[in-house]
Formats: C-alpha cells, sequence, structure tokens
C-alpha cells in the first residue's frame, strides 16, 4: 500500500541521459488533452505531452523546463517524462532558438509555396520547438 506523501519526485529524460530531478510539491505538465496538474499521492497515470514547458513547485520556488513532447508516467509519487529533448531554463540558449526559429518560418513558407506537405509538417514542428524554448527562456 502506498504511503501518503507531501512530495512526488520528477525526473526528466532524454536519451542524453538525465536532464532534470527534483522533489516537488505540485507539478504542471500540458498533455495532448491540456494542463495537467498533479499534487502528490494522484492516481498512476500516463499520458503523451505537447511540446511545452513543464512546471515544477518546490518550496517557493518553480522550475521551468522546454520539453520537446514525450510521455509522462506517474505512480508511486514518481513522475517520469521521456521526451526526445528536454531543456532547464538557464539552459536554453536563446539566440540557437530564435535561429531555428527564423529558418522553421522560412522553410514553412517554402513549403506552403511549393505544397509538400511533409517538409511543412516538419517546419512546423521545428518551429513548436524554437518557440517553446524562447518562451521558457523568456518567462
Ligand atoms: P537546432 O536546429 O537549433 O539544432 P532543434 O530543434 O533541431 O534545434 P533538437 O533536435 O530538438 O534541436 O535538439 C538537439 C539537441 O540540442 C538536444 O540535446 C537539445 O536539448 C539541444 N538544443 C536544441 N536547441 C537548443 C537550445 N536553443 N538551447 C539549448 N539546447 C538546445
Amino acid at each position: 500500500m502506498a504511503d501518503n506523501s507531501s512530495v512526488l519526485s520528477v525526473s526528466i529524460v532524454t536519451p542524453d541521459g538525465r536532464v532534470y530531478e527534483h522533489e516537488s510539491s505540485f507539478l504542471v505538465v500540458t498533455t495532448k488533452l491540456g494542463q495537467l496538474g498533479i499534487l502528490p499521492n494522484h492516481v498512476p497515470i500516463i499520458t503523451s505531452l505537447e511540446v511545452d514547458e513543464v512546471r515544477v513547485k518546490h518550496g517557493d520556488s518553480e522550475d521551468k523546463i522546454a520539453v520537446n513532447g514525450g510521455f509522462l508516467e506517474f505512480s508511486n509519487n514518481t513522475a517520469t517524462i521521456v521526451a526526445d529533448s528536454a531543456e532547464r531554463q538557464d539552459d536554453i540558449d536563446v539566440a540557437r532558438a530564435e535561429s531555428a526559429r527564423q529558418r522553421a518560418e522560412a522553410s514553412i513558407q517554402k513549403a506552403q509555396a511549393a505544397h509538400d506537405a511533409d517538409t511543412l509538417a516538419r517546419a512546423q514542428v521545428a518551429l513548436r520547438r524554437a518557440v517553446n524554448r524562447i518562451n521558457v527562456a523568456k518567462h
């Protein structure tokens, strides 16, 4: 039987390794169905995530991590997020994300003119990643 606890632990992993690990009193993620807040002792859940920020509250502070999709598994007060890439707020290179955004926007325009649906879809996802990084870095 799981004990009631006032904290949960959050771990974010990518193919490059563990990007983030911390105890938390409240975790907020964005799923395909909208925002989901997770308090300690939440029921077990598995859900896929949008390219968006993950917010991890602990004490009076809140960490923000840009997460590139993936999924979240929560059970026994442990939240594990597995994503292709993820960056903590302080690790985001804003200039790099700005140039990725410009490249993606140019690629979207070209793909639209050429009616190239595959390139368009890839560029739209690249744009979402870049904008997410910029938003997380700046807020
Ligand atoms: P870029 O075109 O700038 O490479 P991308 O969206 O194609 O961006 P990804 O394939 O998602 O990049 O990520 C490749 C690696 O680079 C990952 O480890 C990711 O965390 C890191 N990364 C990508 N963009 C940034 C950034 N702006 N700041 C810090 N790390 C980044």
